[in-house]
């Protein structure tokens, strides 16, 4: 992480500084090592539609709530919406797959960037697409103390999921902050896109398959190989952001 980066980021908004005061945490494929479950029970339930598809294009759907992917592919397999019913029954068999597939490990690095947040004095603030209760409930066991229930924006929370800008301009608001007094965590093209539209200074940790270029591309500030990764620099970041001004 370099000071360069953080200048050319505020210049871009306009920002005198990043005055950091919360951290926005998009949950899986952060927090939880849970994306290979999700793809898995997306490829079970789509095939079992009868709509041809890959694992893999999961990673590139991540971040959105499940009711756009689901008609995404409905509108792909039969050339129209999906009804609401559909939506509705179509993410109860994804979500069945899904638990039956087992409880996601933590992510490893997770608890320690998690820790470093609390230790600076900043606000942790959930904002997911999820809306998956079997993680939601694991978030307290987890990270205990950590995620309030009002900090945390979840699929329930916002008319247009990610890539739209919605859900993390709501994460500002539960924390009471300004897009330059925040940064985000995420890992998915989608969610470095909506953090991005946000106006806010997206870290983007690569633990899918995709390419890390499509996260540069899609308006990650920086992109790390994993959590340990951030959790290692994170204090380093907060000292940056604390001597990193314009005039
Ligand atoms: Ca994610």
């Amino acid at each position: 992480m370099n000071k360069t980066i953080l200048e050319n980021f505020l210049l871009r908004h306009g920002y005198k500084s990043i005055n950091l005061k919360a951290v926005l945490f998009d949950m899986d494929g952060v927090l939880f090592d849970s994306m290979k479950n999700h793809a898995a029970s997306w490829y079970k339930t789509v095939t079992g539609l009868g709509i041809e598809c890959t694992p893999e294009e999961f990673y590139l759907y991540e971040g959105q709530t499940g009711r756009q992917t689901i008609n995404q592919l409905i509108q792909r397999g039969f050339g129209r919406d999906a009804t609401d019913q559909e939506k509705k029954e179509i993410y109860a068999v994804k979500s069945a797959h899904f638990t039956a597939l087992g409880l996601a490990p933590v992510m490893p690095g997770a608890r320690q960037v998690v820790h470093a947040v609390m230790q600076a004095g900043l606000t942790p603030v959930l904002v997911t697409g999820s809306g998956q209760p079997t993680l939601l409930n694991r978030l307290n066991e987890n990270f205990p103390d950590a995620f309030r229930s009002d900090r945390m924006i979840t699929a329930h929370d916002v008319l247009h999921g990610k890539p739209h800008p919605e859900p993390y301009l709501r994460g500002l608001e539960k924390a009471g902050v300004a897009p330059n007094e925040a940064i985000v965590i995420e890992n998915a093209p989608l969610g470095v896109r909506s953090a991005a539209a946000a106006g806010i200074f997206t870290i983007a940790v690569n633990t899918g398959p995709l390419s890390e270029q499509l996260l540069y591309q899609e308006g990650a500030q920086i992109v790390l190989p994993d959590m340990s990764a951030l959790a290692e620099s994170f204090d380093n970041f907060v000292h940056l952001c604390k001597e990193t001004h314009l005039r």
